[in-house]
């Protein structure tokens, strides 16, 4: 019997990537998804689909009724910097209060695996580029101290409960798989911003700041594949009966985003037009992984190592798929 992984948000844009590549490893996966921003397009067919929000934790309890989960990959959470400085207590509270029952019922039921989606946004004030696993953690707004929290519940959980956690802090998620890709509403994210630009969806883009300390003025990040995120989710899930860890996940270069407008135009073959407005609150200068970590001890390579390979597979799937999942009206 293949074990059955739980993915929290797995119909949603990183979420359903890896639901996708736990299937075409063998597991049984069940999706566990409110849809406030996923789609029930992007979940694998072969997944168990079950809506349901984790605020609520008969919910929860239900589900695992239902279920033999042996793991879980916690995806399903608030993820923008922007509305965490703007609405704090969506991620303070929500993005706390539901890991939190998500997690009381694991321990409960007996999962001693977890894998939590962390981020890049603990890093507001890095020491050196590009950030290891030693940095400061300085959390650059409400949603980083939100995974942080969560983090530190975690080392608890190990510590008291048994419970093995992988904490893989992502920097910026990109690029799509033949049949899943990138389509939020509204869309706050650069380059499916700029890719609309491409396709005539929108005039201009606005460049969020081009008075930072970084070569061009404009801010820099480590832009990952989201099928090689989903690969190291499950290099951590098969390593946790080692132990727990905690690792950062990038592609080890940074971009700016007049370079990622530059590759976007290249790739799609258009000119972009932007415009210089206002920095945006929360916004770190640069941002860039070492991954160095990941790479020694689980053999985690990227299959997308550069930023035009990405910003292909985006754009593919934008032509391919050109109102998303096409649900918009119904979901979101
Ligand atoms: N950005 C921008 N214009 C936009 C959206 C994003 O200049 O319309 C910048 C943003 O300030 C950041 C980078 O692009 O420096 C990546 O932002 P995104 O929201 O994609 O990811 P984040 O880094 O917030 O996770």
């Amino acid at each position: 019997m293949p074990d059955t992984i739980l993915v929290t948000g797995g119909a949603g844009y990183i979420g359903s990537v890896a639901v996708e590549r736990l299937i075409e490893a063998g597991y049984d996966v069940v999706v566990l998804d409110n849809l406030s921003m996923g789609h029930r397009a992007a979940v694998h067919p072969a997944a168990t689909f079950v809506e349901g929000d984790l605020a609520d934790r008969q919910a929860i309890e239900s589900l695992f009724d239902a279920h033999p989960v042996q793991a879980i990959m916690h995806f399903a959470s608030k993820t923008l910097v922007g509305e965490s400085m703007q609405q704090p207590f969506l991620y303070l509270g929500d993005n706390v209060v539901n890991g939190v029952n998500l997690l009381s019922v694991a321990v409960q039921r007996g999962v001693r695996k977890f894998i939590l989606s962390s981020t890049a946004n603990l890093f507001d004030q890095p020491s050196r580029i590009p950030i290891d696993e030693n940095e400061a953690i300085v959390p650059g707004s409400p949603y980083g101290e939100s995974k942080y929290i969560l983090e530190r519940i975690l080392s608890w959980l190990d510590r008291t409960c048994g419970l093995r956690y992988a904490a893989l802090r992502y920097f910026n998620a990109a690029g799509a798989t033949e049949q899943r890709g990138e389509d939020h509403d509204p869309e706050t994210h650069l380059i499916p911003l700029v890719l609309q630009v491409a396709q005539g969806k929108r005039d201009k883009i606005t460049v969020f700041g081009d008075d930072y300390p970084t070569p061009d003025g404009t801010c820099v990040r480590d832009y990952i594949h989201i099928a090689d995120l989903a690969d190291a989710h499950i290099l951590a899930l098969q390593s946790l009966d080692k132990g727990s860890c905690t690792f950062n996940l990038g592609n080890g270069a940074g971009f700016s985003v007049r370079q990622v407008i530059q590759t976007a135009s290249e790739v799609s073959g258009c000119e972009i037009p932007f415009q210089v407005g206002p920095r945006r609150a929360g916004d770190p200068p640069e941002l860039v992984a070492s991954s160095d970590a990941i790479t020694r001890q689980l053999g985690w390579q990227p299959n997308y190592p550069t930023l035009r390979q990405i910003v292909q597979t985006a754009w593919d799937w934008h032509q391919a798929h050109p109102e998303g999942y096409g649900d918009r009206s119904s979901d979101c």
